[in-house]
């Protein structure tokens, strides 16, 4: 049930399928811009333009203009300055009365790899055969549209909101969000205080993802003892040492995804944990014994696990499987590196998801709560800004790979859920 009106429900998705063609091309230009890490700025300039027609005073929130944001404990450095690379911050002021919303959705897109490889152009934006194509058409510049024009559409159906509405578009989700999600969150609304709900327009098939895994990539390294092949046993092969901490991750992965479980998880994926030992190094020539070998790997720890104790899961297990004597004097290190996630999930009672279902039942559809395996940027929210977040969106469509597309009637549809959304959620008026 909503507190829609029917004939204001009408109004609105009319206005939607009336704003259908001017979005598909906001799209396809949002696409024709290669925002890949550190590139964001021309997609910006794009939303920038939109934002500011449709009588929007746009904010720049720069990750250097947040106070302690490099000391903060999620941030990590992607070797990109923020010069130039702000986020934009867009806030449409309610009547007073409602609850606020903020839809929050990232420009940059993960590289299209090798050109070839496409059956189009990878930053085409065309629309053929129904479809919006290339990269990021999915993931996420039609959610980026959807936003956008679902505020367009309240406006055109002469609908005034009782709460206020944010629209952020952020850089560097890709690469963990440090300098994108995180410094909105921690910034919070202009006017202070902290929002009532975020929306985040990831691919999800319109399903939405309420929860997170944790993540922290780790690297162990194993000495050994150089010696020329022709004395092979005078050396000690570090490759041969690291096998045994390879075997005992490897059988860690095993018994963690049948040992942990949530149901948010387990609903869609087999497992709710992974570890995965991503790449192994050791020796330089074949005619020289290894004197190192290191080992890269990324675990993932559920919602009711914390990352001190996937840590020290960790560091036991790499200790018990080095128990032989060459480790006495050479005890392997174990050192957690680069990006990490904190994990997230709100209550499957938050209102915001019983919002969403309630507009997706009006629109013949439903909407499942889910927990995504990796890291994504609602958790900012949910752990440093006090705000359930929830990721919503159309479907994901050769995201990250080769080919990748988004159907117009998906765009049309994320946009009518978006618009009926902030009607349910923020309370609404009409215009006399
Ligand atoms: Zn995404």
């Amino acid at each position: 049930m909503t507190s829609i009106d029917d004939t204001d429900r009408e109004n609105v998705l009319t206005a939607v399928e009336e704003l259908l063609p001017e979005l598909q091309e906001f799209v396809g230009d949002l696409v024709a811009e290669r925002s890949v890490l550190g590139d964001e700025a021309g997609a910006q300039a794009v939303v920038r333009d939109r934002l500011e027609a449709l009588d929007l005073s746009v904010r720049e929130l720069n990750a250097d203009d947040v106070d302690g944001i490099r000391d903060h404990p999620e941030f990590s450095d992607t070797g990109h300055s923020y010069e130039s690379r702000s986020n934009l911050v867009a806030e449409r002021s309610g009547t007073g009365e409602g609850r606020s919303l903020v839809f929050n959705g990232h420009v940059d897109v993960v590289p299209e790899n090798d050109r070839e490889k496409w059956s189009f152009d990878p930053f085409s934006g065309a629309v053929e055969d129904g479809r919006i194509l290339g990269r990021g058409a999915s993931d996420m510049k039609g959610g980026v549209g959807a936003m956008i024009f679902a505020l367009a559409a309240l406006d055109r159906a002469g609908v005034t909101l009782q709460g206020d509405l944010a629209i952020e578009t952020v850089i560097e989700e890709e690469a963990g969000g440090f300098g994108g999600s995180l410094a909105t969150a921690l910034a919070g609304p202009a006017a202070g205080g902290a929002y009532d709900a975020v929306v985040i327009p990831e691919p999800t098939d319109f399903d939405m993802w309420i929860a997170n895994d944790g993540v922290s990539y780790f690297r162990v390294t194993v000495e050994g003892k150089s010696a020329h092949a022709a004395r092979t046993d005078d050396g000690v092969n570090a490759a041969a040492k690291l096998y045994p901490i390879f075997q005992a991750l490897s059988e860690l992965h095993d018994e963690r995804k049948t040992s942990v479980h949530d149901p948010l998880f387990e609903q869609w994926y087999d497992q709710t944990v992974s570890l995965n030992l991503g790449s192994i190094h050791a020796g330089e020539w074949p005619s020289s014994v290894p004197d190192e070998a290191t080992l890269e790997a990324r675990i993932s720890h559920a919602p009711a696990e914390t990352r001190e104790h996937i840590h020290t899961v960790v560091e036991e297990t790499v200790r018990e499987a080095a128990d032989d004597p060459w480790f006495d004097e050479h005890p392997p290190t174990v050192e957690w590196f680069g990006w990490r996630g904190s994990s997230a999930k709100i209550s499957t009672d938050e209102p915001i998801i019983h919002a969403v279902q309630d507009v997706m039942g009006t629109m013949n559809g439903e909407s499942q709560p889910k927990g995504f395996p990796g890291g994504i940027d609602s958790r900012f929210f949910v752990n440093y800004a006090d705000t359930p977040a929830i990721c919503f969106g159309p479907g994901a469509h050769n995201i990250h790979g080769t080919d990748e597309f988004l159907p117009v009637d998906e765009l049309e549809r994320i946009t009518k859920a978006y618009a009926l959304l902030a009607m349910e959620w923020c309370g609404y008026e009409e215009d006399e």
